[in-house]
């Protein structure tokens, strides 16, 4: 029952004849609304640090007390960093949009990454003192792009952090399921209603705007999940109770390299 747009032309095809044409143009016009959609939604993002910014700016142009302008620093670096962070978000999602043939054929050492993003997420953590648990099995490599793989295994360790309270578990997973690689976070934060889970992946959505903003959320991180996982013949599975806490997982398929 989807509604579908035609483009008609009339071609002349004998002296005193024509044809009329009949185009298809649905999957057209849906492509334009899409990408009209997301430029509006990036000009949008954009805007709300650069009219903060500009207005500290300009009342800075007469001194203001110290108390106050230790205000302003802070404030006007908050919101530079929120630009910085959907800026390189931005370009991530459009690298790995624009790589639909990523090189698979590199042998990806998990183990070594993920030990590097536990030491950045316990930096992460900081003061709020997660209980983060890696579980990783050593040795179990993956064929696959490296880039995208930290994306996508960075971007689901670093919301788990974002969205859960102060001293929580987190527990991160990696191992051989079967003859499979699967990776998991799980985490013990504030859950996410089940009518959100079918759209978490899409560009920009949020389930709470405001609060996503304050943690420097961009809106594209499950995004970039989503297509880095797509070039590795994977999927993210998404399972969460409100109040309780959610896991992030996916398997790779065939792609599993286990080191002597
Ligand atoms: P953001 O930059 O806003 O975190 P994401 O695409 O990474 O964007 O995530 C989309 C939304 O999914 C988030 O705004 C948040 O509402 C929800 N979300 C993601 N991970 C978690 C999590 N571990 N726990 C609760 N909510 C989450």
């Amino acid at each position: 029952n989807e509604e579908r747009f035609l483009e008609f032309r009339l071609m002349p095809y004998a002296s005193d004849q024509a044809m009329l044409v009949a185009r298809d143009v649905t999957r057209l016009r849906s492509l334009e609304k899409t990408r009209k959609h997301f430029v509006s939604n990036v000009s949008h993002e954009l805007r709300t640090p650069l009219t903060v910014l500009k207005g500290y700016l300009e009342m800075s142009e007469e001194p203001p007390p110290p108390a106050m302008w230790a205000k302003a620093h802070r404030v006007m670096m908050e919101q530079t960093i929120r630009m910085d962070n959907l800026v390189n978000q931005l370009l991530t999602l459009s690298r790995i949009e624009a790589a639909p043939d990523a090189d698979l054929t590199h042998l990806v050492d998990m183990p070594a990454m993920l030990s590097i993003l536990e030491q950045e997420a316990r930096a992460l953590s900081g003061d709020r003192a997660h209980q983060l648990e890696f579980l990783v099995q050593p040795n179990l490599w993956v064929r696959g792009d490296q880039d995208q793989l930290r994306s996508a295994v960075s971007n689901l360790v670093y919301n788990a952090i974002h969205y859960t309270p102060a001293e929580r578990k987190i527990t991160v997973e990696w191992r051989n399921q079967g003859g499979v690689g699967l990776f998991a976070v799980q985490d013990e934060g504030e859950g996410i209603a089940g009518e959100h889970l079918a759209r978490l992946t899409e560009r920009f959505y949020r389930v709470d705007k405001a609060r996503s903003r304050h943690t420097g959320g961009s809106g594209l991180g499950l995004a970039i999940v989503k297509h880095a996982l797509s070039h590795h013949d994977s999927h993210l599975e998404i399972e969460s109770r409100l109040g309780a806490g959610s896991r992030f997982s996916f398997l790779i398929p065939t792609r599993m390299v286990v080191l002597k």
